[in-house]
């Protein structure tokens, strides 16, 4: 079975606590639109300073790209560090390396402090290298993290095969800052705590109109109003109206996951035992990992559509055994993918579109962890305990990505022709 929706996720979550959509006129200090990790983690710093807060979400909390993603809690950006100061600059950049690489760490600590159950598992990942260039890759990332004090190493292939249970990796780079999630788990258990803080959180209820008003901001559902002094846009790649610019700057790759049902004991043992999450240096990578359950879960880009569904189920077949000699016979259960937004520049950006009003988005592929810390900072914002030159990103005017639908569209095309003719040569 395949979905465009959250897939094993929404099997092994637990029940979405209840929020009935928003109906009749009311007033908030802040007004959160998007219930994914940035406007979900907004909400409850904002409710666990008092503020009075409503989040809006146009069908339920994780129905984004938080309720469909691989789990991976990573520190940090797909850029290499280095990319990350060159393009963000000398002020920007160190900031926002900084804040990503204990990123993942204030998932830990909100995942205890609000006792949210989604299979959190801080044991690292391992990013695997099949081939000299991405040893090379690694080396230089592990370098350039190890020079700004991040805890990183790299394995050599023997120590990767153990770590694994692939013989297919020459190398890993291990970050023990890092692990893995029940993705939708965790943005319902911050729903729910938000909800306990005194957050209010309206589902089925995207909004379809965003006016400046004398007083702040008027936001409006098809059944109701807000009237809120500010206004937090956190609705990313999934954007629907009324402000499309957040998505309209960000190229969409697609991306899949297909489960296994729970392995026997015998193989979860010999498949990362430590319990990390992995996937590769190749352009069109796999990734790799298990839930709690013992499933194993295989993802690369591509879309599960009518027609390249086929093709990435059978690659995704090929791959695992490919991986692991062990697995063959294993059957991929359920599958189901989602769209991840790419920016020029690899980058997250924000925007303060009006004042008042206030968007971080496009983390590339890399949302748990910058979505939890950015949201965080957007409700210091709000709260005026830290002014916008403090932030990690600076304020810019979006742009829309050139030639957005056609690009969107070679990716997708492009994912499916490799996985149709590819080995594990393949590039
Ligand atoms: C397949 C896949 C794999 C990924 N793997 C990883 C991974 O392993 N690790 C990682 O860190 N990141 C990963 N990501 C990226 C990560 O999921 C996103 O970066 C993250 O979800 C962004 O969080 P967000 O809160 O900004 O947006 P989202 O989680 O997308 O939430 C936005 C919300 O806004 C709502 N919305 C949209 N328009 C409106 C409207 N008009 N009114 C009200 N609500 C609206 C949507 O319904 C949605 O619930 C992956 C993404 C995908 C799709």
């Amino acid at each position: 079975m395949t979905s465009d929706g959250p897939g094993l996720w929404g099997v092994t979550a637990p029940p979405a606590p209840d929020c009935p959509p928003l109906t009749g006129a009311v007033r908030a200090d802040v007004a959160v639109i998007g219930a994914g990790y940035t406007g979900l983690s907004a909400a409850l710093h904002l409710a666990r300073a008092g503020a009075d807060v409503i989040v809006l979400e146009a069908a339920t909390p994780g129905a984004g790209g938080a309720g469909r993603n691989v789990g991976l809690v990573n520190a940090g950006l797909w850029l290499m560090p280095n990319d990350v100061i060159a393009r963000a600059g000398p002020v920007f950049g160190p900031r926002l390396l900084e804040c990503l690489g204990r990123a993942p760490a204030e998932v830990w600590q909100i995942v205890t402090e609000e006792a949210i159950a989604c299979e959190a598992t801080p044991r690292g990942t391992l990013h695997c290298a099949p081939d000299a260039a991405g040893v090379a890759a690694l080396r230089a990332r592990a370098a350039q993290w190890q020079s700004l004090g991040g805890a990183v190493s790299l394995l050599d292939a023997p120590e990767t095969a153990a770590r694994t249970g692939s013989p297919a990796f020459q190398a890993a780079l291990f970050d023990p800052r890092a692990g893995t999630i029940q993705p939708l788990a965790y943005a319902l258990g911050l729903a729910r705590a938000a909800l306990a803080r005194g957050a209010r959180i309206c589902g089925n209820s995207p909004v379809t109109d965003l006016q400046e008003t004398a007083q702040g901001w008027t936001v409006t559902t098809p059944q109701g109003q807000v009237q809120a002094r500010q206004v937090i846009l956190a609705t990313d790649t999934f954007t629907s109206a009324p402000r499309p610019e957040c998505a309209r700057e960000q190229v969409i790759l697609p991306y899949f996951n297909f489960a296994t049902d729970p392995l026997p004991p015998e193989l979860r043992a010999e498949i990362l035992p430590g319990g990390e999450g992995a996937w590769d240096t190749r352009k069109l990578l796999t990734s790799f990992r298990l839930d709690a359950a013992g499933r194993f879960i295989i993802g690369s880009v591509g879309q599960l559509g009518a027609l390249d569904g086929a093709v990435h189920r059978a690659w995704a077949a090929r791959q695992m055994a490919r991986l692991f000699p062990g697995l063959p016979g294993v059957a991929l259960q359920t599958g189901w993918w989602g769209q991840i937004g790419m920016t020029s520049d690899a980058l997250p950006r924000m925007h303060q579109p009006a004042p008042g009003l206030w968007s971080i988005s496009g983390y590339n592929g890399r949302g748990i962890a910058p979505g939890t810390v950015f949201g965080r900072l957007l409700a210091e914002l709000c709260l005026g305990r830290i002014s916008v030159d403090q932030m990690p990103l600076p304020v810019t005017p979006s742009s829309p990505a050139m030639l957005r639908s056609l690009r969107g569209l070679t990716l997708r095309g492009g994912a499916a022709a490799l996985h149709l003719v590819s080995g594990y040569g393949a590039r």
